[in-house]
């Protein structure tokens, strides 16, 4: 038997409405933010990725889907949105349209990671970009954002952890500082993180071997760094979430995984759905455009991973739209039935009933049963007596009590009962 790729999932109907309930929520907040939906391709040119997310990520690293296409060319799957939104933006001229710029994407991202509960090779996204705006006003927004989507979705044990890491000007002494405090111990850490080190030492905080984060945690913390702007950017941003009644937490231990942040980064963490506990991720990255390419733009934003939020939602027992069902099954008795049944398919379905009928020329009793197992509300029944009284016997499949309907009333009456 063929398998799926490893790292892969299937999403099948019966969950498939899980999703849509998520996406709806994703939708519906973000319009309320006025943010609108941008879809980009799946695939763009390495470059864009290497230049974007940056060359001493994990992502570019170790973890991209590259490839060379028939032209040559190399070709990357996107590990992630951000990159191919800041392109898209550049490259049609939306920085001459209203600013700032506010858009969301709900997309799957492919990641060469070690699969585990959570972690995935294909996973998907819902994310939020705002550009243009350099003010602490834009960052609030963007974790207003996220937070109001936590939060509709009913969940309540995430919690925001919220961290600077400063300008490229404050971090330059920061990153003395790192090297002064882990050069003695260079010996006993990771290859990678041997690397950062000359790279780019803050990301040796983000680091996931035991090995290494036994150092992390008495590293200094950028926030003593801080220049006076970027101090007085985060004091800004704390007093909108505070005025908002957003709740956070500081951690200095929160850097990012992509190399383009700046100032604000925040993650939405649970200890409800296992080890890997978070489930949204972002912050402001004002030198990705420019480095994609462009002139100075300043941007904010986040992205949320889906399956995560599954897990969450799970664990913390939030509630879900109702799995949909079929309104009304036509059963037709006879051929002239059934294609009666199948013609008034039609009009239910135009009046806004969900309705299906026999495809599979089955007898009454085995169309009784699939009726069952597709979980349809009500049978209509259709048989010759039927027909020439233009009616159909309408079964009620919770309470098992039936009526007999007109066919021109059927709409109506499975509209007010289903
Ligand atoms: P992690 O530290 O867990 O690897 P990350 O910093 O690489 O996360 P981001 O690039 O910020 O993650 O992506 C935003 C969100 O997307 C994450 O918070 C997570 O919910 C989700 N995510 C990232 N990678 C995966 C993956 N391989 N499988 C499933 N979800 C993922
Ligand atoms: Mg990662």
């Amino acid at each position: 038997m063929l398998v799926r790729p490893k790292g892969t999932k299937d999403m099948l109907p019966e969950e498939a409405y899980r999703w849509q309930y998520i996406e709806k929520i994703a939708r519906e907040t973000a319009e309320a933010f006025a943010f609108r939906e941008i879809r980009t391709p799946v695939f763009e040119y390495t470059e864009l990725f290497s230049r974007g997310v940056g060359d001493t990520s994990d992502i570019v690293n170790k973890e991209m889907y590259t490839f060379l296409d028939k032209g040559n060319r190399s070709i990357t799957l996107r590990p992630e949105g951000t990159a191919g939104v800041a392109r898209a933006f550049l490259e049609n001229g939306l920085a001459g349209g209203a600013m700032p710029f506010k858009a969301y994407y709900l997309i799957s991202a492919f990641r060469y990671e070690r699969p585990q509960a959570g972690r995935l090779r294909e996973f998907h996204q819902f994310g939020a970009e705002l550009y243009g705006a350099d003010g602490a006003y834009a960052d609030a927004e963007a974790i207003s954002l996220a937070d109001a989507f936590l939060k509709n979705l009913g969940l309540k044990q995430v919690k925001l952890r919220l961290n600077s890491i400063g300008c490229a000007h404050c971090r330059a002494k920061y990153h003395e500082a790192l090297k002064n405090y882990f050069a003695p111990h260079l010996d006993e850490m990771c290859s990678d993180c041997k690397a950062r080190f000359e790279k780019n030492p803050m990301r040796m905080l983000d680091c996931k071997e035991e090995g290494c984060k036994r150092f992390t945690a008495g590293a200094p913390k950028m926030l003593d760094y801080l220049c006076n702007d970027c101090k007085t950017h985060f004091g800004k941003v704390k007093e909108l979430l505070g005025a908002s009644g957003i709740a956070y937490e500081i951690d200095p231990s929160i850097v990012r995984g992509l190399d383009y942040y700046s100032r604000t980064v925040f993650e939405f963490v649970t200890s409800a759905a296992g080890a890997q506990g978070t489930v949204l991720g972002g912050g402001r990255y004002d030198t990705l455009l420019s480095e994609i390419g462009g002139k100075n733009v300043p941007a904010v934003g986040f992205a949320a991973g889906m399956e995560r939020l599954l897990m969450v939602m799970d664990a913390e027992n939030a509630p879900f739209d109702r799995e949909k069902t079929t309104d009304c099954y036509l059963l037709g008795m006879d051929e002239r039935s059934r294609e009666k049944a199948f013609t008034l398919a039609r009009e239910l379905r135009r009046a806004g009933v969900s309705a299906e009928t026999d495809l599979m020329t089955r007898s009454v009793k085995a169309q009784f049963k699939y009726a069952d197992k597709a979980g349809a509300r009500f049978v209509a029944v259709l048989g010759e007596a039927e027909l020439t009284e233009g009616a159909a016997e309408v079964k009620d499949m919770k309470t098992s009590s039936s009526e007999k309907i007109k066919f021109g009333e059927l709409a109506q009456y499975l509209l007010q009962r289903r």
